[in-house]
């Protein structure tokens, strides 16, 4: 192609380099939506935190490698492991992922970044023998692309601009998740309600020892350690018609359905949407709980206003369909561009399993650091010749296509901690 180029006389009306620049600057800052959002809480425990960073770079001191974070944090049995998460989970989950990475590769790297930054979290904040734990709701907006991963139920919705609400999140609470109660039973926990001794049975499905409620979380050691800290992750495209993210506390999903949450504050600019949201939801059940929300606005660029306020739409089956099977490939592009006036989401990426050997992969470049060394998939840690390292697949009986030899691999802590994950030790903290 390039040498066809080359052949052409040069026509005299050729286009200067500083113009061209100029042009493939304007360009990019054409095709990039701007990020506006809003936060609002009422307190009730003091145990919600909240993250909002939008200074973020891929490449540091390259302002268009810029993205954002947002996370919402509500703590229980205290607020350490809430500040403990809102202070150092973004760095946990950034070291893990290579350096060097172009943009595409970093987008795909995320969702295994954030799965070992979610257990370096849990595990570090845990060896500082503090008891308190978390939800954790962290959302990474770069340019359309959203990753949002979440422990707990903290939800993050999104509300497109023809009026389709989805939620991008799974509620890990043993009352409504039956594949997780199955699995904290599998791994040595007892599911069951409050039980005052001769009366009936009260409140929320817990898990026992411990008596959460929550199936997964970071923190709470005193709780048994099939409460994972491992998030449900997702990934998705956002089309040119941008899009509202409302993440917030159960304060608000408790009183408010993901609907009527959206619908509340359509129209709205980002911080009166999120306190219209906490508005709505206290109105509705008064200060029950700690109630925060953030509101993040995915603006198309040369639109100024807020997203507009249609006539409200339940996902349709047809679009429901639509947004499921976005990640299928080749067609499904081809789709994804027919259909964009429909702002229909592309899903690029979903997985909430809890096992680690499902989420760290098989990637045979991961695990090998600068120094030639093995690095621990989880805590990066440089794992020493005299330590060994173990693969994250030994002894998985599940394992059909890998080799237990075959990386990632855990330092022994780490390793300790996924076998006391999964009910094969009673914990892996180590105090020395
Ligand atoms: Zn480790």
């Amino acid at each position: 192609m390039g040498s066809r180029v080359e052949r052409q006389p040069r026509r005299p009306d050729f286009v200067s380099l500083a113009a061209l620049m100029s042009r493939e600057l304007k360009s990019e800052k054409m095709e990039n939506p701007s990020v506006r959002y809003g936060s609002a809480a009422q307190s009730r425990k003091g145990e919600d935190y909240f993250l909002m960073k939008t200074d973020c770079q891929r490449i540091l001191g390259n302002p268009s490698s810029s993205f954002s974070v947002f996370g919402i944090f509500d703590g229980h049995n205290g607020d350490a492991a809430a500040i403990y998460s809102r202070d150092n989970l973004l760095n946990h989950v950034l070291d893990a992922i290579p350096h060097g990475l172009k943009r595409d590769e970093w987008l795909q790297a995320l969702p295994r970044a954030l799965v070992a930054g979610f257990v370096k979290t849990d595990k570090q904040f845990q060896s500082k023998g503090l008891t308190s734990g978390t939800t954790a709701t962290f959302v990474i907006v770069d340019k359309w692309t959203v990753t949002v991963a979440s422990v707990g139920d903290s939800r993050c919705i999104i509300d497109t601009p023809d009026g389709v609400v989805s939620v991008l999140t799974v509620d890990h609470r043993l009352d409504d998740n039956s594949e997780e109660r199955e699995r904290v039973t599998a791994s040595g926990g007892e599911v069951g309600r409050l039980n005052v001794v001769g009366g009936p049975e009260i409140g929320p499905l817990r898990c026992w020892p411990g008596g959460l409620c929550l199936s997964r979380s970071i923190g709470d050691m005193d709780v048994g350690e099939f409460i994972v800290p491992v998030p449900h992750v997702k990934q998705v495209k956002l089309s040119d018609g941008g899009g509202r993210l409302i993440i917030a506390s159960d304060g608000i999903w408790d009183s408010l359905s993901s609907e009527i949450a959206a619908e509340s504050c359509r129209g709205l600019p980002s911080e009166l949407a999120a306190r219209q949201v906490v508005k709505e939801a206290l109105r509705t059940r008064g200060l029950k709980d700690d109630t925060t929300c953030i509101v993040v606005d995915i603006v198309p660029p040369d639109n100024s206003l807020p997203p507009p306020s249609p006539p409200r739409k339940t996902q349709t089956k047809l679009q429901s369909l639509l947004f499921r099977t976005k990640f299928c490939g080749g067609s499904a592009s081809k789709l994804s561009k027919k259909l964009s006036p429909l702002c229909i989401v592309e899903e690029l990426f979903e997985e909430g399993s809890a096992f680690l050997e499902e989420r760290l992969g098989t990637g045979e470049t991961c695990g090998s650091s600068t120094s030639g060394l093995f690095t621990c998939a989880v805590c990066q840690v440089d794992l020493a010749a005299s330590e060994g390292s173990i693969s994250v697949h030994a002894g998985y009986i599940f394992s059909t296509s890998s080799k237990p030899w075959q990386g990632p691999f855990l330092c022994v802590g780490c390793r300790d901690k996924k076998d006391a994950m999964e009910g094969k030790r009673p914990s892996g903290i180590r105090v020395i």
